[in-house]
């Protein structure tokens, strides 16, 4: 099975290689690892949509761990870089997004919000309190490419995954040709259960490039593994659709910007879909039966994430060795930044919330031993990183 993978790749490899040009995404419709998973999980899919069984949680997170891998410095992005892309996804993923007008009226209403709020790990598998981002440096040159399972492997000059059934792990890394692949459920073994994508369309800051700087390479490799499908299914035929049901079969898959009035199979194409490999200013939505297949994948073969407290704070009380000390936390309005070096001359800080947004950043030029940092936000859980002579400290503070 893993040859005949392969040489499927190598087809695909000569003809990415011979069209001279970045490909947006690596969704191959490839053997899965485990057919019978896949199965089991259309069936149930079916079943979910039958039956749309209503959930009692009031909010889903999804934990996510960010693994960068890198060779050249670049690529070595920013703690900033990565949190815009928790923010974009958070766009994305909960209908936040303000270009909704470069979508057809003609899919006006069915428009979907996922409504999955994604967030950096703050506990690591081991419990222990984390940012959420791993660094590794790589001996190798584009070592996300589809073709090499290198990335996923530490001896192997990527980066071990984190319990890929409890933790969403984003691979970031030079990717050769394409921008970003994805498994979907069974797809991978378990090591290698994840997302991959390429530095410069990570985020929306920093390294990225337009076309692709909204961050939603990310959001459409996150469809994938919550089990969406291109629209045109696996293959340019106009039989061959993506399994959801409101989403209109189209011919191909869309590359660049094409006018919203396309038609292809004697229907409007939904251009403006997260699943076609359009630039990211003419993408802008999930189609509500889009929704119902990730809300079935996330219940059936993703549960795990579910189950996952990682992103709630583990203990207020866990000590991290540092500089600082932060309290009181749980706090209310303040907080106190005690220096515990006598060295400092120099101190910074930043608030996130938990989906990655900064809210509040400082510098104390001073050695004073204690400082204070006003906190007018609402009651909730956010991550403070504090940096003292190039050594950061990130924690979970508690505001109530
Ligand atoms: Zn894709």
């Amino acid at each position: 099975m893993r040859i005949f993978l392969l040489s499927l790749i190598s087809i695909f490899l000569t003809f990415v290689a011979s069209a001279q040009t970045i490909e947006r995404c690596y969704e191959l419709s490839a053997p899965f690892y485990n057919p019978q998973l896949s199965e089991e999980l259309e069936q149930y899919t079916a079943e979910w949509i039958k039956n749309k069984p209503l959930t009692s949680r009031s909010k889903i997170t999804i934990p996510v761990v960010v693994h960068i891998v890198w060779n050249k410095e670049e690529d070595n992005i920013s703690d900033e870089q990565v949190h815009s892309q928790i923010a974009a996804l958070n766009r994305d993923f909960r209908l936040e997004n303000e270009d909704l007008s470069i979508v057809s009226s003609f899919f006006e209403n069915i428009i979907g919000n996922v409504g999955f709020e994604f967030c950096l790990a703050t506990s690591d598998p081991a419990g222990n309190p984390t940012t959420g981002i791993t660094r590794t440096e790589t001996r190798f040159t584009n070592v996300g490419a589809e073709a090499s399972s290198n990335i996923y492997y530490t001896d192997e000059g990527g980066k071990d995954a984190w319990d890929t059934e409890r933790y969403l792990n984003i691979w970031v890394a030079e990717t050769g040709m394409a921008l970003g692949h994805a498994s979907r459920p069974g797809e991978n073994i378990a090591e290698e259960d994840g997302v991959v994508v390429h530095t410069k369309c990570f985020g929306t800051i920093g390294t990225v490039q337009p076309p692709y700087n909204l961050g939603r390479t990310t959001t459409h490799e996150i469809g994938h593994y919550f089990n969406l499908l291109h629209l045109n299914g696996s293959s340019s035929s106009c039989e061959d659709d993506d399994m959801v049901l409101d989403t209109p079969n189209q011919m191909t898959n869309y590359l660049g910007c094409p006018d919203i009035n396309t038609f292809s199979c004697g229907t409007q194409d939904l251009i403006s879909n997260y699943m076609n490999w359009v630039d990211d200013a003419c993408m802008a939505m999930f189609t509500q039966g889009q929704v119902d297949r990730m809300h079935a994948a996330l219940n059936g073969a993703r549960s795990g994430l579910l189950e996952n407290t990682a992103c709630l704070p583990t203990s207020t009380s866990q000590s991290m060795e540092s500089k600082v000390s932060i309290f009181p936390n749980p706090a209310r309005d303040f907080v106190y930044v005690k220096n515990t070096s006598d060295q400092v001359q120099e101190s910074r800080y930043q608030i996130f919330t938990t989906k990655g947004q900064k809210i509040k950043e400082g510098i104390f030029h001073n050695n004073n031993p204690l400082n204070r940092i006003s906190l007018p936000f609402p009651s909730g859980v956010y991550l403070i990183e504090y940096t003292v002579d190039n050594e950061k400290t990130v924690k979970v503070l508690l505001l109530f």
